[in-house]
């Protein structure tokens, strides 16, 4: 061979003898096959298999099943990002003419995606108000092929009954689905309840630094997986391995920190509570919707609790929120800063609450000093609540 060959060509080296903790990161759209044969039938491979880097490296094997063994399932299916995650599953499963249910608290661009993307493609969407239980039997209709979940709610934190509603899904052949964002397979794993598919933003706890978006979704059978991997396949997604590879790396720390910030959050969130001047929602607060049903199905919270801003406080907010030191003014959570963001949910909310129409702020506890960030959110209402 020559110079320009030997150029492109890598010399093939051992690696006997060579052990990392870490994973590689294979890079690849090109993969290689053996033999003419091989090239010819790679359309039959198996989904775990290799045939395109689109469909996946052993990078992202190595997550998805890291990702199965924490769900309990049989295989995971790694997407961009949590919103393409949900869009992905309401794909492999709705037709033109097909109903999706999906819960009044759940995320709200998931909402904005039956409204927006579904609806003008002939499938049609409705609304269950959090905490319904059984009652979600009423809510069904002829055509319902999906029921989608989110516990605790976006904001108001409110906590499904899913063992309730699987039940009633179950026996009516609807297929059910949750965001399971919050609580992380760790605290809360939906498919033990019978979910069938549960998803999560990696891009909160498990990649825990704000500079990852990913989603996962796992199921316990492979005609769901392969539903998801060809929607995958038609709309061309593919993560990247190097992204991939710092979710991993996020994901040998998640037990840790969800253990602190669940428990810092508690201490916070009980502190706020006792002040008796605004309603605080956290599932492991007695007070918070659903805490019955929170304590009969997690181990534990997370880092991420709400505040409902008392009307009177209102003219103070921006003064308040820009004198933090700590907490960052920011969406998305689940990383290692604190994070504060005012959220108005009065256009997601279809079941009148008196909450609906106020502030709710959004709390991320993160991994600063618990006596900084308890400073912090002190001046925070002492500048609130002021006259
Ligand atoms: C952040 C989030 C999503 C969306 O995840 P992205 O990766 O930002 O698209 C979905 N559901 C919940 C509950 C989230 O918090």
């Amino acid at each position: 061979m020559r110079d320009a060959t030997k150029a492109v060509h890598h010399p093939i080296i051992s690696t006997e003898g060579y052990a990392a903790l870490s994973v590689p990161t294979h890079r690849a759209s090109t993969i290689v096959f053996e033999d003419s044969d091989a090239y010819a039938t790679r359309g039959q491979r198996d989904l775990d298999n290799y045939s395109y880097g689109m469909h996946g490296t052993p990078t992202q094997r190595v997550l998805e099943a890291q990702l199965t063994e924490l769900e309990g399932g049989l295989r995971t299916v790694i997407i961009p990002s949590g919103q393409a995650a949900i869009a992905i599953i309401f794909l492999s499963v709705l037709k033109t003419g097909d109903h999706v249910l999906i819960a009044e608290t759940a995320y709200p661009p998931a909402i904005g995606f039956c409204r927006n993307f579904l609806e003008l493609r002939g499938i049609s969407f409705s609304t269950y108000p959090p905490g319904i239980g059984a009652g979600i039997e009423e809510y069904i209709t002829d055509n319902t092929k999906l029921i989608w979940m989110e516990s605790p709610g976006s904001t108001t934190m409110e906590v499904e009954d899913v063992p309730a509603i699987v039940s009633v899904a179950r026996g009516r052949n609807i297929l059910t689905g949750i965001d399971n964002t919050w609580a992380t397979p760790l605290l809360f794993k939906p498919l033990a309840h019978g979910v069938d598919f549960s998803m999560q933003a990696l891009t909160k706890y498990p990649s825990g630094h704000s500079d990852i978006l990913m989603g996962s979704v796992t199921v316990n059978d492979l005609d769901l997986r392969k539903g998801l991997r060809d929607q995958m396949r038609m709309l061309g997604m593919h993560t990247a391995p190097d992204a991939i590879s710092l979710v991993l790396r996020g994901l040998e720390t998640m037990a840790l920190r969800l253990t602190h910030v669940g428990k810092i959050a508690g201490k916070f969130a009980a502190q706020i509570n006792e002040r008796g001047d605004c309603e605080v929602l956290f599932p492991a607060l007695p007070e918070s919707p659903g805490h019955d049903i929170w304590k009969r199905d997690f181990s534990g919270s997370s880092g991420l609790f709400s505040v409902v801003l008392p009307e009177a406080w209102e003219p103070n907010l921006d003064q308040a929120l820009d004198a933090m030191q700590v907490f960052a003014i920011g969406a998305s959570w689940g990383g290692t800063h604190s994070l504060i963001a005012p959220m108005n949910i009065s256009a997601n909310r279809d079941t009148p609450h008196a909450r609906n129409d106020r502030i709710i702020l959004r709390i991320n506890i993160g991994l600063e000093d618990p006596a900084d960030i308890g400073a912090d959110l002190d001046l925070f209402f002492q500048l609130l609540s002021a006259d």
